[in-house]
């Protein structure tokens, strides 16, 4: 038999990578630039950004401004040629410098210290962890915190994806590409416990934990953590968790708030930060509470309702949402799938547990605004306006208040003055505000000073940033145009039509249909006419991505890149795709007019307009959100605020005649209206006026000053008080609650007297007495409120309070107690009037802390 003849196969083994690091090429010499680039506060100090500029200007375009890989591209022959240029050299010492002072200053931080929680955070575009307004605020609140030495650390999650890149095909349809991002090479590093073990949190998912790193990010002085779950010992499924922001399905939402709640004060934890307030921005965070409380319980061996007390004193909750649709909320079913486990650590039974999350005992889903509010003892709204709209949609939690009753407060959004201005404004601004300026910012009066600027100045100045915008676009445009294989005809008719002279109108933002992008486009015969009047045309510069999962609202960008392309509207209307940072920045600052047409009350707050104003860009918007506050005659335009249809569609037909109107009658003429030396008086003024009544109230510094005030300091106090002694008054609280909750029910109304009158007529300058009594059952009468709430039938048919009266303890007999108050009326009209009783207590933040209310009936 012959031998079969084979090869054997070798033993080859795996390949094994050992892992090395090749550090950038900078010298020695230069090292202060690494440091540069490792901390944000570069992104809003100008001298930095142009340090890097200096560099390499091509490089530092390639890589949209990222530093980190800026110095990694920059060639080993050019920092020698920069080792020797004395002119860099003393620059960068120079900007080295100030940013070690701006750090030395922070070292040492006094008042409360704040954690903050948001799910995303928009600080700059290389760092891809924001989709759009509530992220831009965040990060601009953080560089804030860090001007103003508030001693804040922040928590959210780090994407591996982020949030999706905007590419249009040639019918302008939305394309979302999905860059990894390569840790490497964005401003994060490992965050080291005190150990300098890089530290890693792990949150229980059903049948197995989840593990996450921690990432440390620096914006200034303020510290962001940043959580990964993008780790080899999670299962792919897992791993995915913390690939996208506001990607993935209603699971995959769940299993990242769970990470950002829980494993967030995990996080903290090990990183030994304790601070004094915890500031939930919007919903995702809300299991930061429920967390906390477990290790209050685990650690301080308080109960569940001591430590809930300690808890909500030191939470604030911040809601943006002016829809109940928009609040994030799981099935019962699935959240019980994953949080299962949870209620046992607080020695909950998991009805009561759910019952955080809803408003009825009866809803299938466990909202997570709900339980935000549940264990917050703030809760404000984002504008004045959007204040009360959030009392409407957290009302069901409070049964018993009316709505106007409810203690939901309001912080209106600012933005980051450094970061938004462009460095032409900050030159005047210094030049006529002071040297001090804009760390004085909220003296503002300072900025008054705009109206000594000679008006030539600010015209020359505001062309020169149109011009830098055109430029910016034509660019960015071509380049976009050419890679889809446009037209090239069209390519340079298009650009040709743009006009550095034109007066320009920018609309950009998030295509949500309530933003209502199209109404500018309902009759395109006007709006023809508008931007081709020969002597004084108009262009318009459309921007903004649409959810992925939003058909209607990437409907609305094809139709707009439709428009654009026919012959009445080219170069006249223009969409530039992918709208982030850096096209906001040029934009805010470079057109004349930003626009906002979103139906009322659906904008929160809204802050690109307010990037607008302090650039002397006039905002022109429906009277929603910030712009409710800001808007004043001869500062801007605006569409009334009241709604004169209920059908949306009339409503949209009439809000599109408003616009045009204003377009040809206001706006045009004062932009053409020019004086002998070609200057726009009007409009200077309207900038003017812009920048020293309405700029000063949006920035980030007012926004911090408030939530101080309102919040941060007076939540500080009390929860000093709640904590000290070992929890004394916590507990004392805690105790009182649930004294009361065994009792209430049981208390029982005995009688009424009211002076017939008050059912039928009562004359004014009378007197009335009113008596209530009541067995308390063992309550003390200072324990329990008894109050008269006169009511007055409004146009819609609504109640509204007009008048609340405390009736007060007059005699006491066994268990019973009645209660007296004399009712003067002092107006004549129709009224109603209904009685009820309440929980009591001194210590109590506010009513609605301890929700114990009974109407009389
Ligand atoms: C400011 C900003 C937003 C938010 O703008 P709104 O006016 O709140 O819609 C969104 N995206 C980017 C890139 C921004 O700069």
């Amino acid at each position: 038999m012959e031998e079969k003849k084979f090869i054997k196969n070798p033993v080859v083994g795996e390949p094994v990578w050992k892992r090395i690091i090749v550090d950038s090429n900078v010298p020695e010499s230069l090292s202060p630039l690494r440091d540069l680039s490792k901390n944000l506060w570069w992104v809003w100090n100008t001298e930095a950004r142009e340090l890097f500029e200096i560099i390499d200007a091509e490089i530092w375009e390639e890589c949209a401004h990222n530093p980190i890989v800026l110095l990694d591209q920059v060639s080993y022959n050019r920092f020698k040629e920069l080792e020797r240029d004395e002119m860099f050299v003393a620059k960068m010492n120079e900007v080295n410098t100030k940013f070690n002072q701006y750090l030395d200053e922070r070292k040492e931080l006094a008042g409360p210290g704040i954690s903050y929680f948001s799910m995303e955070y928009g600080l700059h575009d290389s760092l891809k962890i924001f989709s759009g307004g509530l992220g831009i605020l965040a990060g601009d609140y953080l560089k804030e915190a860090s001007d103003m030495k508030v001693k804040l650390v922040a928590v959210g999650l780090l994407y591996r994806y982020g949030y999706f890149k905007q590419n249009l095909n040639l019918h302008g349809e939305q394309m979302a590409v999905y860059d990894a991002q390569q840790f490497s090479k964005i401003p994060v590093q490992p965050a080291l416990d005190k150990n300098g073990e890089w530290v890693r949190v792990e949150v229980q998912y059903p049948g197995r934990t989840l593990i996450a790193r921690v990432w440390q990010t620096n914006i200034g002085s303020v510290k962001l953590y940043l959580l990964d779950a993008d780790h080899h010992e999670n299962n792919d499924a897992d791993r995915f968790v913390t690939h996208h922001l506001y990607g993935g399905d209603n699971e995959n939402r769940l299993k990242q708030e769970m990470l950002l709640g829980l494993g967030g004060i995990q996080a903290l934890k090990k990183l030994g930060v304790d601070s004094d307030i915890y500031h939930c921005n919007e919903g995702h965070a809300a299991f930061i509470g429920i967390q906390r409380i477990a290790n209050l319980m685990a650690e301080q061996k308080l109960s569940y309702v001591e430590a809930k007390e300690v808890v909500n004193a030191s939470t604030l909750f911040t809601t943006h949402t002016p829809v109940p649709a928009g609040h994030d909320s799981f099935h019962k079913d699935m959240f019980r799938h994953y949080m299962n486990f949870f209620p046992e650590k607080i020695g909950l039974a998991w009805e009561d547990f759910e019952m955080l999350g809803k408003a009825r005992a009866e809803e299938d889903h466990f909202n997570m605004s709900y339980l935000a509010s549940n264990l917050s003892q703030g809760i404000n709204g984002v504008s004045m306006l959007h204040g009360d709209v959030s009392k409407a949609v957290l009302k069901d939690l409070f049964r018993g208040y009316l709505e106007e009753e409810l203690e939901i407060g309001y912080v209106t959004n600012g933005v980051h003055y450094p970061t938004w201005t462009a460095q032409e404004w900050k030159d005047i601004h210094k030049k006529y505000f002071g040297e001090e300026f804009p760390t004085n910012q909220l003296d503002f009066d300072v900025w008054k000073n705009i109206y000594n600027v000679p008006d030539y100045e600010i015209w020359e100045l505001r062309k020169k940033l149109r011009q830098k915008l055109i430029n910016y676009i034509k660019d960015r445009f071509s380049d976009n145009w050419i890679k889809r294989s446009e037209n090239p005809k069209l390519i340079s008719e298009i650009l040709g039509k743009l006009n550095p002279n034109t007066l320009t109108i920018g609309f950009a933002r998030r295509f949500a249909t309530y933003k209502r992008a199209h109404l500018l486009f309902r009759d395109l015969d006007r709006l023809a006419k508008i931007v081709n009047n020969p002597d004084r045309p108009v262009q318009f510069i459309f921007a903004g991505k649409a959810h992925p999962a939003d058909k209607a609202g990437q409907d609305l960008i094809k139709n707009i890149v439709e428009v654009s392309k026919r012959p009445e509207f080219r170069g006249k209307i223009l969409f530039v795709q992918n709208y982030d940072i850096n096209l906001a920045k040029m934009l805010l600052q470079g057109v004349d007019i930003w626009m906002n047409t979103p139906t009322r009350p659906l904008e929160a707050s809204g802050t690109s307009g307010e990037k607008g104003v302090m650039n002397g860009t006039l905002h022109f918007s429906v009277l929603d959100g910030w712009w409710v506050e800001g808007y004043q005659k001869d500062a801007g335009w605006a569409l009334p605020a009241e709604r004169a249809y209920d059908v949306q569609d009339f409503q949209d037909e009439l809000d599109a005649e408003t616009i045009y109107n204003i377009l040809e009658e206001e706006v045009v003429p004062a932009y053409y209206g020019r004086n002998q030396y070609d200057i726009p008086e009007k409009w200077i003024s309207f900038v003017k006026n812009t920048i020293a009544n309405v700029s000063p109230n949006f920035t980030t510094s007012r926004m911090m000053r408030d939530y101080q005030d309102r919040y941060y300091n007076p939540q500080y106090e009390r929860s000093q008080r709640v904590n000290a002694d070992g929890f004394k008054l916590a507990k004392e609280i805690a105790a009182w609650k649930e004294k009361i909750a065994a009792k209430w029910d049981e208390i029982e109304v005995k009688n009424i007297e009211i002076i017939d009158g008050i059912a039928h007529t009562m004359m004014m300058g009378d007197k009335y007495p009113v008596k209530v009594s009541i067995d308390l059952k063992g309550l003390k009468p200072e324990e329990v409120g008894v109050e008269l709430l006169i009511a007055e039938s409004k146009d819609d048919g609504q109640e509204r309070i007009v008048d609340t009266v405390e009736l007060l303890p007059e005699k006491s007999e066994g268990t019973s107690c009645c209660y007296k108050h004399t009712i003067l009326p002092d107006h004549p009209g129709s009224f109603s009037y209904s009685f009820r009783l309440y929980a009591k207590h001194p210590e109590l933040p506010h009513r609605q802390d301890f929700r114990f209310i009974k109407w009389i009936s």
